[in-house]
């Protein structure tokens, strides 16, 4: 079967992103290119409007005021998120923008950033920073990242996690969970750039991606020599 565009859309990048975040985008993109297919990255703006036929959603983390800059935008999006989401749409967002898929992020000044609900949870600031290598047991094996948040994040009950932490806070320091997961979206605190480091978790975003587009998954077999490297380092380091 001939394998054609598969559509990538990044929200705020001047806002939210952080310790690499964008290098998402990058590993998404060139690894669709890898298994053949033809990655097109879109961006979205505040201000701007959500592109039609959106295959994946990448979004990163931001410091307080960069949150409080796209908080608004963000809601006028919520429905589509939500739509997208609901759909199946393979999602991404670390951090920043994983807590405003909460239901809100409470500042240390007590100020309640409101977010759009697509995971049932709430983070709170601390005046303690939650810094360092991560290593989460999930699905997808070993997903290996770095954190850097003082807002620790409760999940609902009903709320599913991305993983349980093996090393580092993950979403408090406390219950050992770390991010959240509904359908295809995940939000983590894991920066790193996360997915670089962790081909087989980018290659379930993929997946799902690929088949949003209306295509099979064929993938090719790519050689992860220097990702498995970083691994391995990037698991040696202090915490
Ligand atoms: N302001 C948030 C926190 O510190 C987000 C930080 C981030 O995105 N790295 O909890």
């Amino acid at each position: 079967m001939p394998k054609n565009t598969v559509n990538i859309l990044y929200l705020y990048p001047k806002e939210m992103n952080i310790y690499g975040d964008w290098g998402n985008v990058l590993t998404v993109g060139r690894r669709l290119q890898w298994h053949g297919y033809t990655p097109k990255i879109m961006q979205l703006h505040i201000g701007k409007k959500i592109p039609a036929d959106i295959d994946i959603v990448i979004g990163g983390g931001g410091q307080d005021s960069g949150q409080g800059l796209v908080e608004a935008d963000l809601q006028r999006h919520a429905n589509d998120l939500h739509k997208l989401a609901d759909d199946k749409v393979p999602m991404l967002v670390v951090c920043g923008l994983y807590q405003l898929f909460g239901r809100f992020f409470k500042t240390a000044d007590d100020k309640q950033l409101k977010g759009i609900g697509l995971f049932a949870l709430e983070t709170h600031a601390t005046n303690k920073r939650m810094i360092g290598n991560v290593i989460v047991d999930t699905p997808f094996g070993e997903v290996i990242g770095y954190e850097n948040h003082s807002g620790k994040t409760v999940l609902d009950s009903s709320q599913a996690s991305f993983g349980s932490v093996k090393k580092g806070a993950g979403n408090n320091g406390n219950d050992k969970t770390e991010g959240a997961v509904f359908n295809n979206a995940y939000g983590t605190y894991m920066h790193g750039s996360l997915l670089p480091k962790n081909p087989n978790f980018a290659d379930e975003l993929i997946k799902h991606a690929v088949e949003h587009s209306g295509q099979e998954f064929e993938p090719n077999v790519i050689d992860d020599l220097f990702a498995d490297k970083a691994r391995a380092i990037a698991k040696r380091r202090p915490r």
